[in-house]
C-alpha cells in the first residue's frame, strides 16, 4: 500500500466510531419497539391464605384486606353444607401464564389481544382483581346452576364479593 493510500483511509477509520455512536440509540428503540415492558404493574399486595373447607391441606391466597370476609364466607357457605376452595391471587407472572394458555403465545396475544376473545375469558395482565388478590375463582361454580353459584348468588354480597356474570366461577371485589 503507498503512503498516499495509507493517509487516503485513515479519516475514514476515525468516522467509524462516531458513527457507531450515533446508531446505537436506533438499535435500542427498535429492539424496546418489539418487546415493551407492560404497561401496568401491579405492585405486590399485603397478601394472607384462608384455608379451605374442602381440605385443610389447601389455601386461598387473598388480599390481606379481605382475608377475614372470605374466612367467614367459607365457613358460613360450609355451614350450610357448601365446602369451598378455589384460586385467588396471582402474581403478574402467573396472570401471563394464563394468558398464555387461553390467549396465545405472541405478544398481541399476551399483552393487547381483548380478554373477551381468550378461552377463557382472560384479563390483560397488569389488569385483573386476581393480580391486586381481590379475586377468587371457586373450583365447584363452574355453572350458574351449581349448587355453588346458587349459594354464593345469594350470600356472596353479605361478604362484599360480586359476580362476573360471564364467569359463574369468578367472584371479587367489584364483579370485574
Ligand atoms: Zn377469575
Amino acid at each position: 500500500m503507498s503512503r498516499r493510500a495509507s493517509a487516503h483511509h485513515r479519516p475514514n477509520r476515525s468516522v467509524r466510531p462516531l458513527l457507531l455512536a450515533l446508531a446505537l440509540p436506533f438499535v435500542a428503540l427498535a429492539a424496546t419497539a418489539c418487546e415493551p415492558i407492560p404497561v401496568k404493574v401491579i405492585p405486590t399486595p399485603d397478601l394472607a391464605k384462608v384455608t379451605c373447607t374442602t381440605t385443610s391441606t389447601r389455601s386461598i391466597t387473598v388480599a390481606a384486606s379481605i382475608a377475614t370476609h372470605t374466612r367467614q364466607l367459607l365457613a358460613a357457605a360450609k355451614t350450610d353444607g357448601l365446602k369451598l376452595c378455589g384460586g385467588g391471587y396471582r402474581s403478574s407472572e402467573g396472570q401471563i401464564a394464563v394468558r398464555k394458555t387461553n390467549c396465545g403465545t405472541s405478544y398481541y396475544d399476551i399483552y393487547l389481544k381483548p380478554s373477551s376473545e381468550c378461552t377463557p375469558p382472560t384479563a390483560i395482565p397488569g389488569t385483573s382483581m386476581h393480580e391486586k388478590g381481590l379475586a377468587i375463582d371457586f373450583e365447584v361454580c363452574q355453572t350458574h346452576d351449581s349448587a355453588c353459584y346458587t349459594w354464593l348468588a345469594k350470600h356472596a354480597a353479605t361478604y362484599g364479593f360480586k359476580n362476573l356474570p360471564s364467569e359463574p366461577w369468578h367472584w371479587s371485589t367489584t364483579g370485574s
